[in-house]
């Protein structure tokens, strides 16, 4: 073949379009295919090349989501057919996005792959709040975690997860919400461990609300949190500070 595909697996970031890498951008307004799911909004789609394919494989109310074999063999074709592929994925692609798996499976294909980093939910939506993940006084290590293991029968190490003196980022964490903080206090995390809970962060319908661990599903409930969604769990949530300056930055 004298022209070869190439799939560049990339990081959208948290959602603001100021977040994306400088490489994402790039690679946005070069690329002959979008590949792209849900987390990934219009202002970011809006910077591709307008001539670009943009392929939706998310998956939307009442409606499948394309299913992952779908999606790598979609990868594959387009780049066997010679075109520079973007498959653009929100926050990081590594962390929680199935990233890892797209790549094994498109290597395995023979197919050239690039990875770009993006601002992960997880940093992008504490940042953008004021939480400091880490803190000299409050907290020495941060976990991010799948709420969907929260709910499996397995589980994640609660007994590891409860120990003070860290952070917890939950990602999926809305309908497990009741699950974990359950099994976090069982475990021996304080109720009071301030909690704070951010939707849509980065973006101009963001939505941030703080309280306590043992509030963590009535918060959601009475906020009306809906998603896309983290919980934040940890003495740092109580440091959330959100300047008037930053607010009217994010909405530009
Ligand atoms: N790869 C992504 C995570 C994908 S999993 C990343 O690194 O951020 C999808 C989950 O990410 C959502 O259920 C939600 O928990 C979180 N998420 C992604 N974008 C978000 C945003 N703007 N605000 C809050 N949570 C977000």
């Amino acid at each position: 073949m004298t022209h070869r595909g190439i799939v560049h697996i990339v990081g959208a970031g948290p959602g603001d379009p100021e977040l994306l890498t400088i490489r994402a951008l790039r690679l946005l307004q070069s690329a002959d295919v979008i590949v792209y799911d849900r987390l990934v909004g219009d202002d970011i789609l809006g910077l591709a090349d307008p001539a670009a394919r943009k392929i939706f494989v998310g998956k939307r109310k009442s409606h499948h989501a394309v299913p992952q074999t779908g999606i790598n063999a979609l990868l594959v074709r387009e780049a066997q057919r010679g075109r520079t592929v973007v498959r653009l994925k929100g926050g990081d692609p590594f962390i929680f996005g199935r990233g890892g798996e797209e790549r094994d499976y498109l290597r395995r294909a023979g197919i050239d792959v690039t990875i770009v980093p993006g601002i992960t939910a997880a940093t992008g939506c504490a940042a953008a709040s004021g939480i400091p993940l880490t803190h000299r006084d409050h907290a020495g290590a941060v976990t991010f975690v799948s709420g969907h293991v929260a709910a499996g029968n397995e589980g994640p190490d609660w007994a590891g997860l409860a120990r003070s003196g860290q952070t917890l980022v939950f990602f999926m964490a809305l309908s497990t919400a009741g699950v974990t903080a359950r099994k976090l206090i069982e475990h021996g995390l304080d109720p009071v461990t301030p909690a704070a809970i951010v939707e849509n962060g980065t973006l101009r319908n963001e939505k941030f609300v703080t309280g306590r661990l043992a509030e963590l599903e009535s918060l959601i409930r009475d906020n009306r949190i809906t998603g896309p969604a983290l919980a934040i769990i940890g003495d740092v949530a109580a440091l959330a500070h959100i300047e008037t300056h930053d607010r009217e930055a994010l909405a530009v």
